[in-house]
């Protein structure tokens, strides 16, 4: 089967951008440099109330044995559709925080450090949407591609360095036509980025 590469693009680091997946093509995210993290959120292209949903995705995939909260291979749409927006069919690290849905915000950042000037995984996805027509109000879940976490026993979480390295990659195969919006994790004062916001690489391609 021969590989058509539809776009291919690095995200420079602490930014985001979106694209455009049709039904059928494959979206690779994959690292130019060791140990990243990106938040991604996807829309039903055609209309955006369909959106990806982590509680659902988490929940359907744990009852139909496809997956748990590290990674899964649906990607559902919110209720009442419930879709399959996106199948994984590669993914060389199985180490995302697939049952979170939150990411870095301003607000976070301000309450978590006083800090009200720092970029954000949220404003990263509104600036990306935003030709699209989708503000920060719209996004609703994110997936949390390869970030490391560890939930304890107690309910609290740890967050990791990533084990994923430069070369490693997830790829999805698109059920329906996709809107991604990626963000390349701006943090830098956890272990989310390994201390240290980097770029991330992303290609579309389709296979004929
Ligand atoms: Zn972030």
């Amino acid at each position: 089967m021969a590989r058509r590469v539809i776009h291919d693009f690095v995200i420079p680091a602490r930014t985001g951008r979106a694209v455009e997946v049709m039904q059928g093509q494959v979206l690779r995210i994959h690292l130019v440099e060791d140990k990243q993290v990106g938040d991604c959120a996807f829309f039903n292209l055609h209309d955006r109330r369909e959106a990806f949903h982590v509680g659902q995705s988490w929940a359907l995939n744990v009852m139909l044995g496809h997956g748990n909260g590290k990674c899964f291979k649906y990607f559902y749409s919110k209720p009442p559709r419930e879709n399959v927006m996106f199948e994984v069919v590669e993914d060389t690290v199985g180490e995302h925080w697939s049952s979170m849905g939150g990411r870095c915000s301003r607000r976070l950042l301000e309450l978590r450090d006083g800090d009200t000037d720092h970029r954000s995984c949220q404003e990263n996805l509104a600036e990306a949407f935003a030709p699209w027509g989708i503000d920060g109000d719209d996004i609703i879940d994110v997936f949390n591609v390869f970030m490391n976490v560890e939930v304890n026993p107690d309910g609290t979480f740890e967050i990791h360095p990533p084990t994923a390295m430069a070369g490693d990659h997830i790829d999805l195969r698109a059920r329906m036509d996709v809107l991604a919006g990626i963000s390349a994790c701006p943090a830098d004062r956890n272990a989310a980025n390994d201390g240290r916001p980097k770029p991330l690489g992303v290609t579309v391609f389709a296979e004929d």
